[in-house]
């Protein structure tokens, strides 16, 4: 930390993506908080993408959690923590430790993760501890373990330099993974011969800036790898020394491919022959190629063998552990990587330890001097929920996560939290569907609080340190568990009162009766000093005395599979929930750009809520035609278990037969938003990973008989009509809102609901069914409302521009009544570049001057900070000159 007299300069850590990107927090004497990247973090060397840069609008006091509650009352720590443990020890008591369960988060920091395993699994005794994390990259846990003996990534961010093909599959990282990709389109850059192969049944923002995009059918993943191994096989492409020295099973893993010739293939997967062709010799002749995974491969019945037939071929071809190549899992979590070290799923113990190993279990139970130790793997994360709901788990901790929105047959689990005896929420907001069920809920320090380590993608470990002071009463996840233990009776084992405590026994445990026989060794940190913690810099595992830390691993073999070989992976074939008459639709769910999980954090930032303000879902036009849907009305969408209401967006990037819906929306930001009602609880059965990415589902529209938008400066206490979804703006809100019933009726009742006393300036045309009122507070605008029986045609970002205290000056009521901007004041459109504040008008504007992405940047600043964008102004360009030469070849004929 450097600081004068009056600022500081901290070194942290985001909190939201895989990517673990190093943040330099400025806080000013009064405590305001600049946020930037660090240019010495290896990680990232100074990028943020649009939520990293954001981060200093999320550190507000709005919605946090001051004081522990119980029933809803706010009560001292004392009491909630009592209340906590004895509650836990009667459960304990009367029905067993499996009566008990924690469910986790990868937002927790690995000091915390590592008090929760410890507590869960060596004192309660249970292994009935998982984590969201599960949601998110269970199905390469796995696939590691089953090829490489144990959970580790061979390779470094670095990698992205020196490869000549990187083939993203499963993965929109140019909006999941922005600065990651940011440094891949670099590379290529300044290597214009890299090629980027992306493979993803949707066009995304990524495929977009791909040189090869297979737009496979979906659930097709295995029989392409497959494919791809048969093809390198039969083309002689096998490195037989890496195969005979480091790897087995090869044999039966070949003899699976028998079915995967370029024919048999392109009829699975659904692309041209040719296609595939191409694909596949671009692999085989290109030695450094980097395979990167994430969400799309894992989200699915049969994620962990997608993950086998990838790195099958990294195997086959001896591309593992050296610069530029290998196969690499991008984690979606802060800390999905420290929750997977520390032993934060249901099958795993601490420090890459497996629970249904005796030894291990031996070795755990040794260090830990634990009392209890269960003897089996507990409950995968939709299995801990149907117990839960079926009352085999009578008393849960859910910690920092929101399993109501997030989990498969999300309405399920809000009803088996409603019947559960004891629910104990620690998180930092009051309002989470998930917090709204608490039995106690306690507060807990948010990012910018709290103190601790994150492991990112690539194994290197960061820290995330104290800017500011707790909110309210909020304590640190560790410090309350701990607290608790010590009132079950632990207190030894649980006297911890600082981080580096914890993280010097972790590290100590990493080296315990380890022989060499587990990767993830930290022991040259086990006696880290607290001042060498605080100043720890990013460093990559294994850290061990006397060697230089991280680095690739694998290149010479050293696998950690008991022969030391790793193991060719034999694929079943799983299959996809089926599309039924009923449910015609394949429903994909994933991330938009610029929000995060169930946005309790970035959804307080109007900068982020600019890019998309509503749940929407894409579907094909085609689709849309014959389910009678139009571009921006309404659509209904439903499965066997639920159903949600959301903005059509008709666009040609969907594949027909599917949809996809974003995953962030809650009843915190909309009325019928949450996708994961929809989802089917289907799991893989090897990670016990659910298959968010495949239910079975329904279309059809909405019949609205009004819709209403507005821009309001406070948040109404209710929201009209059936639809309706509500974002931040600067100074205040927007809101889109529809409903069946009369228009004039829903109108006024919601106009006399907000206007506060004050009389609206209005316009009212009953019989062309608009109503129009802007609400003044003195000369501020306190409310504008645009009620309409047909879609209202007003500007969003101008109207919203209405609320900003920056704004210079007021158009007139008429203007403001009218819905756009006069036409001497300027209308920038849907924001496309949340970071630069540049929207579609403007971009549209320059491209008479500018012909590509690059240009469009100079003449706008779009695309030119964290550059998630650009992927999007590409296509904003495709679509103008498409619409030139479409007029040209009109006129001409
Ligand atoms: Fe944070 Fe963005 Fe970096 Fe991910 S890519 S760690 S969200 S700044």
């Amino acid at each position: 930390m450097s600081s004068t007299q009056s600022i500081r300069t901290i070194k942290t850590t985001c909190p939201y993506c895989g990517v673990g990107c190093g943040v330099k927090a400025t806080v000013s004497a009064s405590g305001a908080v600049r946020i930037a990247g660090d240019e010495d973090h290896p990680s990232n060397f100074g990028r943020l993408c649009s939520k990293g840069s954001a981060l200093a609008d999320v550190l507000v006091p709005e919605g946090r959690l001051r004081m522990p509650q119980i029933g809803g009352q706010d009560v001292s720590w004392d009491a909630a923590l009592h209340a906590v443990a004895s509650r836990f020890k009667a459960v304990i008591a009367e029905h067993g430790p499996d009566a008990t369960a924690f469910y986790v988060s990868g937002q927790l920091l690995t000091e915390d993760y590592y008090i929760a395993n410890k507590l869960m699994k060596g004192y309660i005794g249970s292994a009935n501890i998982d984590t969201n994390s599960r949601l998110c990259m269970a199905s390469s846990v796995a696939g590691h373990k089953r090829a490489f003996g144990e959970d580790i990534v061979p390779g470094t961010y670095e990698d992205f330099d020196h490869a000549d093909l990187v083939v993203l599959t499963g993965s929109n990282f140019a909006w999941c993974h922005p600065v990651l990709h940011q440094r891949l389109m670099a590379a290529k850059a300044a290597r214009p011969e890299l090629m980027i192969v992306a493979i993803d049944p949707r066009k995304t923002a990524t495929t977009q800036q791909a040189d090869m995009h297979l737009d496979l059918a979906p659930g097709s993943d295995v029989a392409l790898f497959q494919g791809l191994l048969r093809w390198l096989s039969d083309n002689g492409h096998d490195d037989s020394g890496f195969i005979a020295g480091h790897t087995q099973g090869l044999s039966k893993a070949l003899a699976a491919c028998d079915d995967f010739s370029i024919a048999q293939v392109a009829r699975r997967t659904q692309l041209p022959a040719h296609t595939l062709a191409q694909f596949y010799a671009l692999f085989a002749k290109t030695e450094k190629t980097v395979t990167v995974y994430s969400q799309g491969v894992n989200q699915a019945a049969d994620g962990t063998d997608r993950v086998g037939a990838i790195i099958n071929c990294h195997l086959f071809t001896g591309r593992i552990g050296r610069p530029g190549m290998g196969p690499f899992s991008i984690t979606g979590q802060p800390n999905a990587m420290g929750g997977r070290e520390v032993g934060g799923l249901a099958n795993q113990l601490a420090c890459h330890m497996d629970l249904e190993n005796p030894q291990h279990r031996a070795t755990a139970r040794a260090f830990w001097g634990a009392p209890h130790m269960p003897g089996k793997a507990g409950l995968k994360a939709v299995d801990l929920f149907d117990a839960v709901a079926s009352g085999k788990v009578k008393a849960i901790w859910i910690m920092a996560t929101n399993p109501v929105d997030s989990l498969p047959n999300a309405d399920k689990v809000r009803r088996a939290l409603e019947t559960c005896e004891t629910v104990v929420v620690s998180d930092v907001t009051t309002d989470t569907d998930t917090a709204k069920l608490a039995d106690i809920l306690l507060p807990a320090m948010a990012w910018g609080e709290k103190n601790g380590t994150v492991t990112n993608s690539e194994r290197r470990i960061s820290r995330q340190r104290r800017l500011k002071n707790a909110t309210g009463e909020a304590r640190a996840d560790w410090d309350i568990m701990c607290d608790v233990a010590r009132r079950m009776g632990w207190s030894e084992a649980f006297d911890f009162s600082s981080e580096v405590e914890i993280f010097r026994e972790y590290a100590a445990m990493t080296a315990f009766d380890n022989d060499g026989s587990r990767g993830l060794d930290l022991s040259a940190l086990a006696d880290v000093t607290a001042e060498a913690y605080d100043a720890l810099e990013p460093v990559q595992w294994p850290v061990v005395k006397g060697k230089a830390p991280g680095g690739r691993l694998f290149e010479n073999g050293g696998f950690y599979t008991p022969s030391r070989r790793a193991n060719f992976i034999v694929p079943a074939q799983a299959a996809a929930q089926p599309r039924t008459l009923d449910l015609p639709f394949t429903l994909n769910t994933g991330r938009i750009r610029d929000q995060w999980h169930s946005m309790t954090r970035t959804g307080l930032s109007a900068t982020l809520s600019q890019h998309l303000a509503e749940p929407f879902v894409e579907i094909h036009p085609e689709d849309a035609r014959q389910a009678g849907i139009k571009d921006a009305s309404l659509a209904e969408i439903s499965s066997r278990t639920g159903s949600v209401i959301v903005r059509a967006l008709v666009t040609p990037r969907q594949r027909r037969g599917s949809v996809f819906v974003p995953m962030h929306w809650t009843d915190q930001f909309a009325s019928n938003g949450r996708v994961d009602a929809l989802v089917a609880p289907q799991t893989d059965p090897f990670s016990g990973q659910p298959a968010l990415k495949s239910t079975a589902v329904y279309v059809q529209p909405y019949a609205a008989q009004w819709h209403g938008f507005a821009v309001l400066r406070h948040r109404p206490q209710s929201l009209p009509g059936r639809y309706w979804a509500i974002a931040p703006v600067h100074g205040g809100w927007r809101l889109e809102c529809a409903g069946q019933g009369a228009l004039g009726q829903s109108y006024e009742a919601f106009l006399e609901a907000i206007r506060q006393g004050q009389q609206p300036i209005r316009y009212d045309d009953a019989q062309g069914g608009q109503h129009r009122a802007a609400i003044f507070a003195g000369d501020t605008l306190a409310a504008a409302l645009f009620f309409s029986k047909t879609l209202v045609g007003v500007s969003r970002q101008w109207a919203s521009s209405l609320l900003d205290p920056d704004r210079d000056e007021m158009p007139s009521s008429l203007h403001i009544l009218a819905g756009r901007a006069a036409s001497d004041q300027t209308d920038q459109g849907a924001i496309v570049c949340a970071c630069m504040n540049v929207g579609i008008n403007t971009i549209r504007a320059a491209a008479g001057r500018a012909s590509d992405v690059d240009s469009i940047g100079a003449c706008t600043g779009a695309g030119t900070n964290c550059g998630s964008c650009r992927g999007e102004i590409k296509q904003i360009l495709e679509d103008l000159r498409a619409d030139k030469n479409a007029i040209q070849t009109a006129v001409g004929g």
